[in-house]
């Protein structure tokens, strides 16, 4: 037997109750590779399947965690050994398959990526989902001309995991970056990790009333969508591309298509969860070498399966910052 945290549902009240308990290997799921997981994190996504479900979980008794870093134990797969240390990210694992948020997890080998050298499971789990999406929306931005010496890039969402990532990635490649954040007591934080502006979340969050403003920003990494994408939009300098990758602050895209046609503006969408493996290997090998582990040292909070549930609605509401790291073995 060994721990995780089960998340059952009432059938009649339709709530859902989190809780640590213990299981057995065979109740794990069907896969060729199980993995002792050492450490595993919390996302957006973590939140939506601890507690209401957010149409991600299929099936209850259900174990979250979408993330998860650990040893091989077993395996009936030739890439993996016993002994090989492995991350896994997206893939609907969380969701729709058992995840990280347990001593053991049984997968698919094709969703494992070997862990760079120069990374430890705890470091693989401070980047999580979250970091990882951050360097591909990074990675992005590049591939479409973002170089340093162009202007301020901007993070949304700053003090929140895709953010704190992005802002210390880029500002450890010598971009000069501003975080937009609703949280004032964050600025030391976000300069911390190598933002030289701060912008406030009130002053651009209100809804398109030009199409086009003053041209601020030479690329941006959006974690809040909504209204505030819809602003930036408007507020790229010429042939600049925004990495959309989230909607912490809606899904909604309240926008007009001008700053497209007159400013050559570029849209991109990020999705780390259907990531192909070559570009997954390609951007965990950029976090070990762009992401300085001081930096991601500073954005990490301690936790135990135990603490998951609180967690989990904190994340909901927007009010973790920086990157929870959970302490499983
Ligand atoms: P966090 O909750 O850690 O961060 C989100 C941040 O957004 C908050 O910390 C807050 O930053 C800001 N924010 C929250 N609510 C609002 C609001 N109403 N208006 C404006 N800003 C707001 O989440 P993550 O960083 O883990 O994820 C960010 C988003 O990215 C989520 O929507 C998530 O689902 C998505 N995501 C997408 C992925 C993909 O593959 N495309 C992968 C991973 C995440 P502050 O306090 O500084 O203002």
């Amino acid at each position: 037997m060994f721990k995780a945290l089960v998340v059952e549902k009432d059938e009649d009240s339709g709530k859902t109750s989190a809780a640590v308990k213990d299981i057995a290997l065979e109740d794990l799921p069907e896969g060729e590779v199980t993995v002792a997981v050492e450490y595993s994190t919390l996302n957006y996504k973590d939140g939506l399947c601890i507690g209401p479900g957010g149409g991600l979980v299929r099936k209850y008794p259900h174990v979250p965690g979408i993330d998860f870093a650990g040893t091989v134990e077993a395996s009936e797969d030739d890439r993996y050994k016993p002994g090989d240390r492995v991350v896994l990210t997206g893939w609907r694992v969380g969701e729709a398959h058992w995840g990280g948020y347990a001593e053991k997890a049984r997968v698919k080998a094709d969703w494992l990526v070997p862990l760079p050298e120069g990374l430890s499971t705890k470091q693989a789990m401070a980047v999580g989902t979250a970091g990882f999406t951050a360097m591909l929306a990074v990675m992005a931005l590049e591939d479409h001309g973002l170089a340093p010496g162009q202007g301020l890039v901007l993070v949304t969402g700053a003090s929140g995991g895709v953010g704190s990532v992005a802002t210390a990635i880029l500002a450890n490649l010598g971009y000069e970056v501003a975080g937009v954040t609703g949280r004032p007591d964050s600025a030391d934080y976000l300069k911390s990790l190598g933002a030289t502006e701060i912008v406030a979340r009130e002053e651009i969050a209100e809804t398109v009333k030009r199409p086009l403003e003053s041209e601020r920003w030479a690329g941006c990494v959006d974690a809040v969508g909504g209204a505030m994408l819809a602003r930036v939009l408007g507020q790229m300098k010429y042939g600049a591309s925004v990495a959309a990758v989230g909607l912490a602050g809606g899904a909604g895209l309240p926008a007009t298509v001008v700053p497209f046609l007159l400013r050559g503006v570029n849209l991109l969408g990020i999705d780390s969860v259907m990531q192909p493996y070559e570009n997954r290997l390609r951007a965990w090998k950029r976090i070990a070498k762009d992401l300085p582990m001081d930096k991601l040292e500073a954005m990490i909070q301690p936790a135990t399966l135990a603490d998951l549930p609180q967690l989990g609605a904190d994340i909901l509401k927007g009010q973790v910052r920086g990157r929870v790291v959970v302490d499983i073995a």
